[in-house]
């Protein structure tokens, strides 16, 4: 199984996954903690290009060139690999982070996002994608705590694209119920973790 996490900046996605991992891994499962971008030797060198970059940065078509190809790399070498193993994989952003940031706020579009997805990574799709969604009065708060005053890691990006992200998530997720779940990211991490636990609970069915 394949799970992901979604939301815009310091929504609590990293210490959701890492939690959800624990409580898996209590079930007996095999699970393995990913992030996006990222993973591999080859893509967290692609993330260190794409947090810290040169000269005057990348626009939003070189960037979502550099995220596909991380992912394919991140895709072929570690989430293929442990799902064929039978191990359950929990990755912090994948595919629709791309179609929200660069594809949506960047305007590369989502065809061309979801095209490089098929060529780069044979189009692979999680099981499940929780968006975290939290007010953002809170978020800015993790956010000053977490990063200082620079809310952004990839640094000089408007509030109004920020906006259009969580939109977007919003929006993925009322086109695919299937795929996707809300989860209410206010409140505390355990009142978080256990939203996200109920959400988590069908695919033991499954
Ligand atoms: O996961 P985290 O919030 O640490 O993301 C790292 C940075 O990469 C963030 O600033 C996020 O906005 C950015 N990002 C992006 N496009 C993606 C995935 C992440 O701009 N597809």
């Amino acid at each position: 199984r394949f799970i992901v996490f979604e939301g815009g900046e310091g929504m609590g996605k990293s210490t959701q996954a890492r939690l959800l991992v624990e409580a898996l891994e209590k079930h007996g499962l095999t699970v393995r903690l990913t992030r996006e971008p990222g993973g591999t030797p080859g893509a967290e060198a692609i993330r260190s290009l794409l947090l810290d970059p040169p000269g005057d940065g990348w626009g939003p078509e070189a960037e979502a060139l550099l995220f596909a190809a991380a992912r394919a790399d991140h895709v072929a070498r570690l989430i293929r690999p442990a799902l064929e193993r039978g191990e359950w994989v929990v990755c912090d952003r994948f595919l629709d982070s791309s179609r929200a940031y660069q594809g949506r706020a960047g305007g590369v579009g989502d065809e061309a996002v979801l095209g490089l997805h098929a060529i780069g990574s044979g189009g692979l799709l999680p099981d499940l994608t929780l968006v975290l969604a939290a007010e953002t009065s809170q978020v800015a708060q993790r956010l000053r705590k977490r990063d200082g005053d620079e809310a952004d890691a990839i640094g000089g990006r408007s509030e109004a694209y920020h906006s259009e992200v969580n939109a977007a998530f919003a929006r993925f997720a009322d086109e695919e119920p299937a795929r996707f779940r809300m989860i209410n990211g206010d409140g505390s991490i355990d009142e978080v973790r256990e939203r996200v636990w109920q959400a988590v609970a069908p695919l033991f069915e499954a």
